[in-house]
């Protein structure tokens, strides 16, 4: 789909969200149906056989074989939520459907939650993104690059700058017209061979065509798929040259997004999820309405990320 198909493709419009997902039945049974599509399963011991049960105002999905009570939430990242399902459909709804990415700050607006509640919500969804993305795999032409973010002033900055993540940006597009299609945005410990490798086996075809520029770390990257184009910058810097333009441009806009969305974050300690998210949504653009459900199932399909959890991640981990 060209780029300009993309930027009119209608979402899904706030009026006819609220009409599919405005009263906590609704998203109550969408979310049954996304979690247990065929029928409850016990996540015990994959019983189908139940009986339903009430305790506390809760309905509780009761296994006839092992006695196990289940929750519609319990095991999924909603579990021990103490925010009603709509809330969760509507921070969903922000999260996925507007052309400018969403912050924590701008959700506890937009959705009248404290702070605290936001935050955990935003990196929730955040971490089912990333989780959602770890398997991706790019062949055809891949354009690669070094990349940096964070510090003092959130953005783009050189190569060997301190306080910054590395990360690598690896854009997946046809051979022919070197149209893009997908991304991979993956905070590394830093730009050496071995980590180059361990990235490259996991993100890299066998058959995938490599573009990098002649960073020497690239070279072993390249050993492992089909073909290495090494595009030799010499005194013009890459971001001059067509081979690199996909990277380039997304990596302008990955700039300004965040530029424009958040003012201050602890981009060091939680860079992947945050460029988790920014994978998640690029390679979803094609189907904005999709994107709702997808992440919906995508959400009931992540394991319960308690706060703790959530704050004690590592910027590659
Ligand atoms: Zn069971």
């Amino acid at each position: 789909m060209p780029i300009n198909k993309i930027q009119f493709q209608p979402g899904l419009s706030l009026p006819d969200f609220f009409a599919r997902f405005g009263t906590e039945a609704q998203c109550e049974a969408a979310l049954e149906k996304t979690r247990w599509p065929n029928g409850f399963v016990c996540p015990e011991c994959g019983g189908e056989k139940h009986s339903l049960v009430h305790r506390d105002g809760e309905k509780l999905w009761q296994c006839s074989a092992c006695r196990k009570q289940t929750s519609l939430t319990a095991g999924t990242i909603f579990e021990s939520t103490r925010l009603p399902l709509r809330l969760w459909f509507l921070g969903i709804y922000h999260l996925s459907q507007p052309k400018n990415n969403v912050s924590a700050l701008e959700l506890k607006r937009l959705l009248g939650v404290n702070y605290k509640a936001a935050w955990r919500m935003k990196h929730k969804l955040m971490q089912v993104m990333d989780e959602r993305e770890a398997g991706r795999v790019l062949g055809e032409r891949v354009e690669v690059d070094d990349a940096y973010l964070g510090g003092v002033h959130s953005g783009i900055v050189g190569r060997g700058a301190k306080g910054k993540v590395p990360f690598v940006i690896a854009v997946q597009t046809t051979e022919d017209e070197w149209r893009p299609w997908y991304v991979r945005l993956d905070p590394l410990p830093g730009f050496t061979k071995k980590a180059l490798v361990q990235w490259a086996q996991e993100a890299l075809a066998p058959d995938a065509l490599l573009v990098s520029d002649g960073l020497a770390c690239f070279v072993a990257a390249g050993e492992l798929v089909a073909e290495h184009e090494r595009v030799v910058v010499g005194t013009r810097k890459s971001s001059d040259l067509e081979s690199f333009h996909w990277v380039n441009t997304l990596l302008g806009n990955i700039k300004s997004s965040i530029q424009g969305t958040y003012h201050g974050f602890k981009f060091d300690k939680y860079a992947a999820r945050y460029l988790g998210e920014l994978q998640y949504r690029f390679n979803r653009r094609f189907d904005l309405p999709a994107m709702i459900p997808r992440l919906l199932r995508a959400c009931a399909l992540t394991t319960a990320r308690p706060e703790k959890w959530l704050r004690s991640a590592e910027a590659w981990g």
